[in-house]
């Protein structure tokens, strides 16, 4: 970490960084195209200030009314910060998300879509979207099956006029995660999609390895959770 930036380390952090240098270095890919979205989810700003103050700019919640209780303020006290919502989204709480966030990680049905298209007309403003895939086919998980995301992508583009940036999953806990990354980015390819939204504590170098272009990371930067959020 270098005495220039001005920036106050935080081991956390500090060593997140580095094994996402490590692994892009490994996988023979440029830094540059890995966003790390720090998890803040159920942390407050005490905690989330020191990793503000050590550089960190972009950031992950899972809850709209969590977000808003507490991402105003530090958006006004740490330019250049964005948001992304990486939880469900009801289409009831759409308008605030389409004011809050930068990126939604979550789209997954089409009633979704196109509020989030009424929504991004009337606001004039557009977070990046990631469209969600239940790559495990769990029951109980939301996300597009893999078979229906193509025509779901073609979809939200025709249909919904909507420009989608990637697509996001979480693989089942008891699975080698390898097989839902290398999935995902097949499904990505063939629809000419950038983004790359996989990787979580347990697994963000594998989802490196596998081209990842974002990866959202909590308690490996904040330490455990209390409660599961
Ligand atoms: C909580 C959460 C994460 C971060 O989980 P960690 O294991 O703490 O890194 C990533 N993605 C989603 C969708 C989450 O809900």
């Amino acid at each position: 970490m270098t005495l220039l930036s001005g920036h106050i380390s935080h081991p956390g952090l500090a060593d997140v960084l580095t094994r996402i240098d490590t692994a892009a270095r490994q996988a023979g890919r440029s830094r540059d195209e890995i966003t790390l979205i720090a998890v803040s989810k159920t942390f407050d700003a005490p905690d989330i200030r020191p990793v503000l103050e050590a550089g960190q700019r972009a950031f992950g919640e899972n809850r709209v009314q969590e977000a808003k209780g507490k991402w105003p303020a530090l958006h006004d006290a740490f330019p250049g910060v964005e948001v992304h919502l990486i939880g469900p989204l009801q289409t009831n709480k759409v308008k605030e998300a389409v004011a809050l966030f930068d990126a939604i990680h979550t789209l997954d049905r089409p009633k979704l879509a196109g509020e989030l298209a009424k929504e991004i007309a009337k606001q004039g403003r557009a977070p990046k979207l990631f469209i969600e895939v239940n790559t495990g086919g769990e029951p109980q998980k939301a996300g597009i099956l893999p078979e229906a995301t193509d025509a779901f992508v073609t979809q939200c583009r025709q249909e919904f006029g909507l420009t989608i940036e990637g697509l996001m999953c979480i693989p089942p806990v008891d699975e080698e995660p390898s097989l839902h990354f290398a999935l995902l980015d097949k499904i990505a390819r063939r629809n000419g999609l950038p983004g790359l939204s996989m990787g979580m504590s347990s697994d963000f170098e594998v989802a490196v390895a596998f081209g990842a272009t974002h990866v959202r990371v909590g308690s490996a930067i904040f330490g455990s959770r209390s409660y599961a959020g």
